[in-house]
């Protein structure tokens, strides 16, 4: 399946943009720019790494657009413990995934 391009978040559409992350710290695999509504993606990771990732990073994107009721780094410690979990009962779950979508 092609990676996603962009997603909608409240009222903004944000890009996802693959490519390489320069950083100091080597767990960088992404970031996320409210400001100019764009999801920085690190695409030397493996394919499973990189959708960890999209879903992590969207997580943040979702955080920006709410009040920001934690300091960065809580956000950050939050977005980590839920993305596996989150990502791991959408994949083993998809009735529930369609339950939820649904409208
Ligand atoms: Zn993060």
């Amino acid at each position: 399946m092609k990676r996603p391009k962009r997603v909608r978040v409240g009222n903004h559409d944000f890009d996802y943009l693959y490519g390489t992350i320069e950083a100091d710290d080597r767990y960088v695999y992404g970031r996320m720019n409210p400001r100019h509504t764009q999801i920085l993606i690190d695409d030397s990771n493996a394919e499973s790494q990189i959708r960890d990732t999209v879903l992590h990073e969207t997580l943040h994107a979702i955080w920006s657009d709410a009040p920001h009721i934690l300091d960065s780094e809580t956000e950050e410690q939050v977005v980590r413990a839920l993305t596996p979990g989150l990502l791991s009962v959408m994949r083993e779950n998809p009735k529930l995934v369609a339950y939820l979508l649904e409208k």
